[in-house]
């Protein structure tokens, strides 16, 4: 037998995917992985998913996950180990099995980069954040620091700005790599202090942040600086290792679509944090993730598979 749809991962894209192509008739098979849920697995209250004021991260998965399953969608618990995206139908290997296809979903996200601090695990929910979107609005009025010179850092920066007492970015070299315009915003906001040369070297706090501890590289010295909140903005990971060599992927590691969601492969989409690396939202990853049921079913009509 040749499956329709795979679909491999289970944020918010995934499970998007798979309610739409479901109920498109397309008995799509989701591969959600062993540990299903994604990065909202991780955090704590989600308040900016539209129709839930306020929502536990786990609890948002588990109800996608309710939804999905509950209109009749396949799941499978596995690892996709293996992706073969040279011959057709393409072959997906999970929990030991190979699958054919004639579609692929991609939705299998992304990790926000951490900066392996002692205390950083610890305290992430407790003022150490990876999303400033997410999470700025419990900052109000704190004093914040981000750390990063690229353009999440600069956006991250110019977003918490406008609700925090004040915002220090701490970049480890003496320039941005940021876009010129995003810099300017940065540069010229008066909200906005910057320490060059810079590394956190950890962050402190017993059961919220309090301060974090620099070091300047060029001097050696550190110093310690009382703030309420630590926000991370070093880049991320995009979960590609299974398509190296076989798609293109541009050069910080997201998979590349145009026209929508379609890849470089006929017949394979890519929805959500996996090729987004610019708005790393629950809600536009669930959007991505409709649009590419909708783009794999338009491609199997078209060639006369459905
Ligand atoms: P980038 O890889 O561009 O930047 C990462 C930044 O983090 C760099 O300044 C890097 O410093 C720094 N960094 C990395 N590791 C560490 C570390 N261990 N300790 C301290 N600093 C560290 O990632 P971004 O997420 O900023 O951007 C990724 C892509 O997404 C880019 O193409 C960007 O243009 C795009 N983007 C676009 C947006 C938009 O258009 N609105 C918004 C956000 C992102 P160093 O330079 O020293 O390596």
């Amino acid at each position: 037998m040749v499956e329709k749809v795979i679909i491999i991962g289970s944020g918010p894209s995934g499970y998007t995917a798979a309610i739409y192509a479901v109920r498109d008739g397309l008995a799509p098979l989701l591969i959600r992985g062993s540990l299903p849920g994604g990065q909202l697995m991780l955090t704590s209250a989600v308040e900016n998913y539209p129709g839930f004021p306020s929502i536990l991260g786990p609890d948002l998965m588990d109800n996608l996950y309710k939804h999905a399953n509950g209109l009749g969608c396949r799941i499978l618990d596995e690892d996709a180990t293996k992706v073969d995206l040279h011959p057709y139908p393409y072959k997906v290997t999970a929990g030991g099995k190979e699958y054919e296809t004639y579609s692929i979903i991609i939705a299998s996200g992304a990790n926000a980069n951490w900066l392996g601090l002692y205390n950083e695990k610890r305290l992430i929910g407790k003022g150490v954040s990876g999303c400033a979107v997410c999470d700025g609005v419990f900052f109000k009025n704190k004093d914040v620091v981000v750390v990063g010179g690229g353009d999440s850092a600069m956006e991250d920066a110019s977003y918490l700005s406008r609700l925090v007492k004040s915002v220090t970015i701490i970049h480890r070299k003496k320039t941005f790599g940021a876009s010129k315009i995003m810099q300017e915003r940065v540069l010229s906001n008066p909200k906005i202090k910057i320490i060059w040369d810079s590394i956190v070297v950890d962050v402190l706090g017993m059961e919220h942040v309090s301060g974090v501890k620099i070091k300047n590289l060029v001097t050696s010295k550190e110093t310690t600086m009382p703030v309420g909140g630590l926000f991370v903005a070093i880049g991320h990971s995009p979960n590609t290792e299974l398509f190296k060599g076989q798609l293109e992927i541009d050069g910080h590691g997201y998979i590349t679509t145009h026209d929508f969601t379609r890849t470089s492969k006929d017949g394979v989409f890519a929805a959500g944090d996996v090729q987004d690396k610019v708005y790393k939202q629950a809600v536009v990853a669930a959007g991505w993730g409709s649009m590419a049921a909708l783009d794999a079913r338009k491609f199997l009509a078209d060639k006369k598979l459905i």
